[in-house]
């Protein structure tokens, strides 16, 4: 079992909440606009990532999702890939 880290870029308004309570320093804001014109916050350092979700919690437009992802839901998508 392991994890997802995923920010919605356009849901983001560039606040920087979630840059400043990353414990880990993990995040920080994109030089590049998005389609609404705010500079998003992206993963810099995504190995550094601990998934303790302050960041998900933090965010006011919920723009960040943690969710974990089972390796076996792979295999189970191709079998029923098979049918028809
Ligand atoms: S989940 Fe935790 S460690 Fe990972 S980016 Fe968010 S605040 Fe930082
Ligand atoms: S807290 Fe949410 S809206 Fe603010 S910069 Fe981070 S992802 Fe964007």
């Amino acid at each position: 079992m392991s994890y997802q880290h995923h920010i919605d870029k356009e849901r983001c308004k560039g606040c920087g909440l979630c840059v400043s309570v990353c414990p880990k320093k993990v995040l920080e804001m994109a030089t590049e606009i998005n389609d609404k014109g705010y500079f998003p916050a992206y993963q810099a350092r995504p190995e550094d990532c601990v998934f303790c979700a302050m960041c998900s919690e933090m965010c006011p437009d919920v723009a960040i999702s943690i969710c974990q992802v089972d390796d076996n839901v792979v295999g189970k998508t191709r079998q029923e890939s098979t049918h028809g």
